[in-house]
Formats: structure tokens, C-alpha cells, sequence
């Protein structure tokens, strides 16, 4: 059957549907007439065209624009890695720049007078020696993601022209509208939306072919003629949203990557790939993400590798800082040096007249931008083969603001919404996916705080801001540059040094404050001038170089001693040097995650006596502050900043206490291995009672988070326009005060760790909930037993009736949550029968939590 005869038939298929028979007599004589006509070649359709040849060859028409895509019949059939990133975008929208999409798997295939684009399933394999590899895609589905109309073909069948407006300039490759809130009640909240998108309007931008890989560039628009809510600064009309996008079709590297297998022990970006021919309990051949590093000269102890790794420092990148840059992210040589590859890690600098961008996908390039509204401080995305693992590109996004003294990311005191902005700071921030990273977000918050610290208690000198600065920038571009070698985060790895080894200067030597840099720590802030030694580690750690030999180290032929040689790498990880916990494990957020040893923004392997002791120096800075800070002449903006992040770290110190309690050790290592405990250790009753002593006595004890008059006094942001309209510029210290302790209840009495602390009692706890339940209420309420209440004790302790009465009305189920409710208010009740006296706002409060009380025992449950 000819090709001609096929479009015939297709064609009359297609109009028997679409029209009436009378129409399909004219129309199928106007076709026949068309047909015998001779069809225009390529050559034709493209000769107003101007041809970007490469991988793929694209032709875009010079006076309407139209783009064509060049396919020959050698790629039909072929595997390319699709992949998408945000070239621009605008953070209400969702997107932002240099954003990546994932990596898939394509593969064009011809259908009658069509090229079919499909997306493959790339998550599971099938031994082909087992019968079972026949029935492979029982089940499993590969997606149809467009179908192109060949408009041209070349006579000898070669090589046909397909329409790539359809394909690029519309939503076929990728998902840009935004799916609905799936929460109902969420939904129902007004949110800025990008309304639909505009087909007229969304157009091809710019198209870039080299010989690996094919670049289209998409301005998609949003019409949106009625917004409900207008959006920041940075959002030009709210009707009108524009986002660009790059697709890339890049060709499957053709080289001798051996896979490498994923290991629970150490922490790689992965690709899960299940074996469905196997019946062993996990029958996963995951394999790490990780690049292609060779040695030139594989018998040499200590070679250059065949392609180093090469990073582009933007053109962009503020000139003071350039060196400190590639200083930070040639460091990385120290942990390929031990395994043998000189110069693995080559930095260069983006020329100011270079002929390519930053988004071109075949440079890795350290980016600087200054967002309007920083989505984090440093984002270091990679992209990959889907099939192998092989990293094929990477770049670093990141953000001016991080070393700036503005918190242009979040609320402040004077907000009404400030409380709920601490809250949501003190409670951590959830992250989107395993690659986004907000450690910038959380630097910037240290550094300041480190500044007005060291200038409210002894004066910040030179010397010191400057270790500051250096130290900082080389921890954000060492744990950016960790993201694109393939490491995911090590929240457990500031577990590394006792407080006296943080607090000191000998850990300048060797520069390790933490087994790896790829955590978020507590800038570790000293007591004292003389005690302060680095407040960030500035080189990779023991945990970095055991990583980077996991991964890159040379492997063996002979499959059983390769698996011999990267069993023996991994037997080393019960070394306490070596601890690993990422984000999935991390108990950043209540109710997430289960080892308190694997947290962010702590410190030290005494995360309790570390963070108590952050406390007291908080308390001490705010109580000198207004001494000295901020300088003669300046307006009180740098004391509104200066309280609030000390406010959002005392949070955070608060919340890394409390999830000691309940918490349960977990180890990742395999049966027998030497040094392996059992997987799940409850925490030692001492250690968490230990944690509830320290949050009673600076977290909920009265005055323990305490103000002086004079600096709430002096909390006064700057006028700007008429920003606050409608609100009041006033310090909402109450709120600031209640969100910090409600971090903490909403770790204590959240519903996960309440079954967690009684399902442990079946298996070594022996702090109780009720044991935790009794000495919660007694921090809240035997200080002032008697006596007054002052006002903020009298918030919290509203704050823990509600939840106790709220939990009393049944607790999801979980009975023993719910006796222990029931028993705590009764136990308040009493406390409140006892009391005689106190001042008249004591009374009102007595009477109100009486009534609280009253209601939730007597209700019908
Ligand atoms: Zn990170």
C-alpha cells in the first residue's frame, strides 16, 4: 500500500465523521483533484524558511512564523531523553527561573500519514532470558502524548516535515496549566490564579539545534479577565501571566556508563526501577544518579579524568564574590582526589560577550539572580538519562538576597499574618520534591541573626563578619554543587562534633563542623568572641568523600567483584562519621519523620544542650540590643528584622527540642553488618525528659521568651507609602510569643506522635504518654499556680485547653490520646478549684478556661 493511497483513506475516514454526505462527495473529489496534483517536497514547504540544523532540524517560516520539525526515518523508532526547564517565570504563577522539569524517555514513531510522540514507562524491567519478559507490557502503559500531520515528505521516504507549533506551543510535551487544589476546603480559599491558557497568544520563542540536543523555547500566556487576587510586585498585570519554557530532545548518550546500583545506606537522587521477574522481598535494580567520570589514564593512581566536570560562573555574579566562588566549588577536588582524579572539577567564567546564555543546557553554570520574591537562597537541580542514571547537565540557581540584611521572603512582627509566618518558620518550611533546596532561605536567616548578635553582645568586627561571609558562601556553593554530583540532603550529619568541639577554634584547622555540608544547620554562633571558631563547615566532610567514592570510584570488570568492592564502600556506613538522613526521614515538620538526630537547623551531637544553649543567647541578644543596634542615623527597620529573626531561630530551637520527645533511632544498616544496632531504638526516657525540661523552662515557663518594653518599644518598621493601610505598624508580640510554643504542641500533640510514643511502649519506651501528658501540663501550669498569670501564660494555656478539649472529643480514633486528654483537663480543673486570688485579668482568665473545660467534659461525644 503506497503512502499516498494510506493519506487517501485517512483522509476520507476523517471526513465521514466530520461531515454530511453531500459535502463528503464535493470534499473527496476536491481531495482526489489535490492529490493528483503533485505534493509539495520539503524543499518547497521550507524555502521561505530559516533552518536551524542540529539533532533535530528545525525550520521556522520567516514571514509567518510557523515552525516545522525535520524527522529522518533513522530517528523514528529511537529513544531521545525529554526533558523541560522554567527559562522564566513568576513565583505566584508556581514558576520560577531555572527551574527543572523531570527527564523522560521519548520515542517518535510513524503511523500511517502521522509521527506519533509517545512517552515511555521507564519503572520497571524484565530479565529477557525469563518467559515472563513476553508479557512486559501486561499492565504497564507508555503514553501518546501528540501526533503530528506530516506535511511534507521527501520522494525517496527518507525524511518527512511535521508541525511543531502543535507540539512545542501547547501542552502536549508537558502539563503548564496548574491542576486544581485537591483539598476542598483549600480551594475554596481565594489564591492567585493563572486562569487559561491563551493558544493565540502562546508562541515559539527562540530554537537552538546542536548536534546532542534540540532547544525549544515557549512563551505560554495566561488570561486570566478577572483575578481575585492581584498577586505581588512582581506581577505586571494580573491578567496577563506569562511563563517561557525549554523543551529539549537531547540524543541517549552513547557511551560505556555502567549503571550503578542505589543503596539505602548513602544518599543518591535515584531512578526506581522494579524487577517484575524476581520474587525476592525487595526486587529493585535502582540505580544512583551520578555522572560519567572516566580516568584518562585508568592505571595511574592519580589521573585527569577524560571530561572533567566544568562549571560556567555566570556573567552575572556580583565581581567580589567570583573568587570566593570557584574556591568554594573547586573544594570538591579534595573528595575526588582521594580517589584517585586530579581536576575532576573545572571552574571557568561565562565572558560578558559569550554568544550563549545561561539556559543553554550544554554549559553547567553557576547562575545569579535577585528575585523579587526569592523562592530560595541556592537550587541545584541536575538532569539525567532516565535509563542509566548517567547526569547529562546541571546548573546552580542562586539568589543575591541570601547575604542581604531584608527578609523579602517573610512576614514581619508588625504583620497581622506575622504570627502565622513564624509559625510556619519555626515549624519548617515543606520543600517541593527532592531536589528543591531552601537552604539559602535559612543561611540568610542565620546571617542575620549572627550579625545582630555578635553586634548587640561584643560589637561585630571586621574579621569576623568577614569569616562569616566566607564561610557561608562556601557552605551554599559546596551543598549546591553536593545537589548536582547526585547527593540528596544528610540532616544527619551535624550529629558530627560535641558542643565544646563546635564552640571552639581549633575546628578552624581542619574546617568541619559536620560529617557532610549537605544539611541545614544551626549557624554555629558562639557564646563568646573568644570561643568562636567556624560557623559553617568549608569543605566537604567525611560523609562527602565516602559518598563521592561510592559513586565515582573506578569499577571492576568482573560484575561479583564490583558488587564485592561497593559492598565493602558501603559495610563502612555504621561509622558515626558517616550518619545519613534526607528530607524523607527528617522531622522538620510534626508528625514527619522519626529520628530527632536527623533535623534541620541543629547542631551538634547534644541537638537539646546545643539548642538550649541558642536560646539563652537569644534571650541575651534581645536583652542588649537596644544598647547597640542598630547605628546612629538609621531607621529602626534593622531592629524589626533583628527581633523577628531571632524570634523565627528561638522557633526553630524550640521545635529541634521537642522532637526528641517520642522519637525513635533508626539504622539503615543490613542484617550482621559490624556496628549495626536494630533498626528502631526508642529514645532513653532521660534524654526525653531532658528535652521537656528544657522546653518548660525557655519555651513555656513564664517570662521565658522575654521582651524588654524598651526594644518592643523600638520594634518600628520604616514607612513606605502606604503599606501598612489597613493594617497597624504596632509590635503583635503576643502572636509572636503563642506561635512559638504552638511549634512545639503541634509536635507534642500531634496525632502521629501520639501513636508513636504509645505503639514504642510495645518496644522499649518508657516515657509515656501519660508520663509526657502529666509533665506537659505542669509546665504550663504549676509556675503560677498561685498568684498572677501574666498574659502571655494565660495565651498558652488557653491555647493547650482548646486542643485538650478538642482531643477529648475523640482523637481520631486513637482512645488512649483521648483518656489522656480527658484525665489532663480533669487534673486542670482541680488545679483551678484550688485557686484563690489573683488579679482581676487572672480571674476573667480562670473563669474562661473554666468554661472551656466545663463545655468539653459535659459535651455529647
Ligand atoms: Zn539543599
Amino acid at each position: 500500500m503506497t503512502a499516498k493511497l494510506l493519506r487517501l483513506i485517512a483522509a476520507s475516514l476523517l471526513l465521514s465523521i466530520a461531515l454530511p454526505s453531500w459535502a463528503q462527495d464535493e470534499k473527496n473529489g476536491a481531495e482526489d483533484k489535490k492529490e493528483e496534483e503533485k505534493p509539495k517536497s520539503i524543499a518547497e514547504l521550507t524555502k521561505d524558511s530559516e533552518a536551524f540544523e542540529g539533532l533535530f532540524t528545525l525550520y521556522r517560516d520567516t514571514k509567518t512564523g510557523k515552525t516545522h520539525l525535520l524527522i529522518s526515518e533513522d530517528q523514528l523508532g529511537k529513544e531521545y531523553i525529554y526533558w523541560m526547564q522554567v527559562a522564566n517565570g513568576v513565583l505566584d504563577a508556581g514558576y520560577f527561573k531555572g527551574a527543572y522539569g523531570p527527564s523522560g524517555i521519548i520515542e517518535l514513531r510513524r503511523n500511517f500519514n502521522t509521527v506519533e510522540i509517545w512517552k515511555k514507562n521507564t519503572n520497571f524491567w524484565f530479565d529477557p532470558d525469563n518467559p515472563l519478559s513476553r508479557a512486559s507490557s501486561a499492565n504497564i502503559t507508555d503514553a501518546l502524548v501528540a501526533v503530528l500531520e506530516i506535511s511534507g515528505e521527501d520522494k525517496d521516504g527518507g525524511r518527512v516535515l511535521t508541525d511543531a507549533d502543535k507540539l512545542f506551543a501547547s501542552e502536549a510535551l508537558v502539563q503548564v496549566t496548574p491542576s486544581p487544589n485537591p483539598n476542598p476546603e483549600a480551594a475554596k480559599e481565594p489564591s492567585f490564579s493563572l486562569g487559561k491558557l491563551d493558544e493565540k497568544k502562546t508562541r515559539i520563542l527562540n530554537l537552538r539545534s546542536y548536534p546532542q540536543n534540540t532547544d525549544v523555547e515557549v512563551e505560554y500566556v495566561f488570561n486570566n479577565p478577572t483575578p481575585v487576587v492581584q498577586g505581588s510586585q512582581a506581577v505586571t498585570d494580573s491578567r496577563y501571566i506569562s511563563v517561557r519554557m525549554m523543551h529539549s530532545f537531547i540524543e541517549v548518550p552513547k557511551n560505556d556508563f555502567v549503571p550503578r546500583r542505589d543503596d539505602p545506606r548513602v544518599g543518591f537522587f535515584s531512578g526506581q526501577v522494579t524487577d517484575l521477574t524476581s520474587n525476592a522481598a525487595a526486587p529493585f535494580r535502582d540505580h544512583v544518579n551520578r555522572w560519567h567520570l572516566v580516568k584518562k589514564d585508568p592505571s595511574a593512581a592519580m589521573s585527569e579524568p577524560v571530561e572533567p566536570i566544568t562549571w560556567w560562573i555566570e556573567n552575572t555574579t556580583p565581581l567580589e564574590w567570583r573568587d570566593l566562588i570557584r574556591d568554594a566549588a573547586l573544594d570538591w577536588n579534595r573528595s575526588f582526589e582521594k580517589i584517585g582524579f586530579k581536576d575532576a572539577i573545572v571552574v571557568k567564567v561565562q565572558p560578558d560577550d559569550a554568544d550563549w546564555d545561561a539556559g543553554d543546557i550544554r554549559y553547567n553554570v553557576l547562575r545569579w539572580t535577585s528575585s523579587p520574591n526569592p523562592p530560595f537562597g541556592g537550587y541545584g537541580p541536575s538532569f539525567t538519562n532516565p535509563r542509566t542514571g548517567q547526569i547529562i547537565g546541571a546548573d546552580i540557581m542562586l539568589e543575591y538576597s541570601f547575604m542581604g540584611r531584608f527578609l523579602r521572603s517573610r512576614g514581619k512582627l508588625q504583620d497581622p499574618t506575622a504570627g502565622q509566618d513564624l509559625a510556619l518558620w519555626s515549624a519548617f518550611e515543606p520543600e517541593m520534591g527532592g531536589h528543591y533546596c531552601s537552604l539559602g532561605a535559612g543561611l540568610q536567616a542565620n546571617t542575620m541573626f549572627a550579625r545582630a548578635a555578635a553586634d548587640s553582645l561584643y560589637g561585630l568586627d571586621d574579621e569576623l563578619d568577614q569569616r562569616l561571609v566566607h564561610d557561608t558562601m562556601h557552605y551554599l556553593i559546596l551543598h549546591e554543587m553536593g545537589h548536582t554530583l547526585g547527593m540528596n540532603h544528610n540532616m544527619k550529619a551535624t550529629q558530627l562534633l560535641t558542643p565544646d568541639e563546635a564552640f571552639s577554634t581549633d575546628n578552624l584547622a581542619d574546617g568541619l563542623l559536620a560529617g557532610s555540608i549537605m544539611d541545614y544547620p544551626a549557624v554555629n554562633f558562639a557564646p563568646t568572641r573568644e570561643q568562636q571558631g567556624l560557623y559553617y563547615s568549608v569543605v566537604p566532610g567525611p560523609y562527602d568523600d565516602w559518598f563521592v567514592e561510592y559513586g565515582y570510584s573506578q569499577a571492576l570488570d568482573d560484575p561479583a567483584a564490583e558488587e564485592q568492592r561497593l559492598e565493602a564502600i558501603l559495610a563502612r556506613s555504621t561509622e558515626p562519621q558517616l550518619a545519613f538522613g534526607n528530607d524523607a526521614d527528617d522531622m522538620r515538620s510534626p508528625g514527619a519523620g522519626i529520628d530527632p538526630r536527623v533535623n534541620i537547623y541543629d547542631m551538634s551531637s547534644d541537638s537539646i544542650g546545643y539548642a538550649s544553649q541558642q536560646m539563652t543567647l537569644f534571650q541575651d541578644a534581645l536583652d542588649r540590643l537596644p544598647e547597640n543596634y542598630p547605628a546612629q542615623g538609621k531607621s529602626y527597620q534593622e531592629t524589626v528584622e533583628a527581633v523577628t529573626v531571632m524570634l523565627a531561630l528561638w522557633g526553630r530551637s524550640a521545635a529541634v527540642t521537642s522532637r526528641w520527645i517520642g522519637g525513635v533511632y533508626v539504622d539503615r544498616a543490613m542484617v550482621g553488618q559490624p556496628g549495626a544496632s536494630a533498626p528502631f531504638r526508642p529514645v532513653s526516657r532521660a534524654r526525653q525528659q531532658n528535652a521537656m525540661q528544657v522546653l518548660a523552662e525557655q519555651v513555656f515557663a513564664p517570662g521565658a521568651i522575654h521582651i524588654s518594653p524598651e526594644l518592643l518599644q523600638h520594634t518600628a518598621p520604616r514607612r513606605r507609602g502606604f503599606n501598612h493601610f489597613g493594617q497597624t505598624e504596632d509590635p503583635k508580640i503576643h502572636d509572636a510569643v503563642l506561635n512559638i510554643q504552638k511549634g512545639v504542641l503541634d509536635h507534642l500533640l500531634n496525632p502521629v506522635v501520639m501513636k508513636r510514643i504509645t505503639d514504642s511502649g510495645a518496644y522499649g519506651n518508657t516515657y509515656s504518654l501519660a508520663d509526657m501528658m502529666g509533665d506537659l501540663t505542669g509546665a504550663i501550669f504549676n509556675a503560677d499556680a498561685r498568684g498572677d498569670i501574666d498574659s502571655f501564660r494565660q495565651n498558652l494555656q488557653v491555647e493547650y485547653v482548646q486542643r485538650l478539649a478538642k482531643m477529648a472529643r475523640g482523637n481520631g480514633g486513637q482512645h488512649t490520646a483521648t483518656s489522656a486528654a480527658v484525665f489532663e483537663l480533669e487534673q486542670v480543673a482541680d488545679l483551678l478549684d484550688g485557686r484563690r486570688g489573683g488579679d482581676r485579668s487572672t480571674q476573667a482568665h480562670v473563669a474562661h478556661l473554666e468554661m472551656i473545660i466545663d463545655r468539653a467534659l459535659s459535651a455529647d461525644v
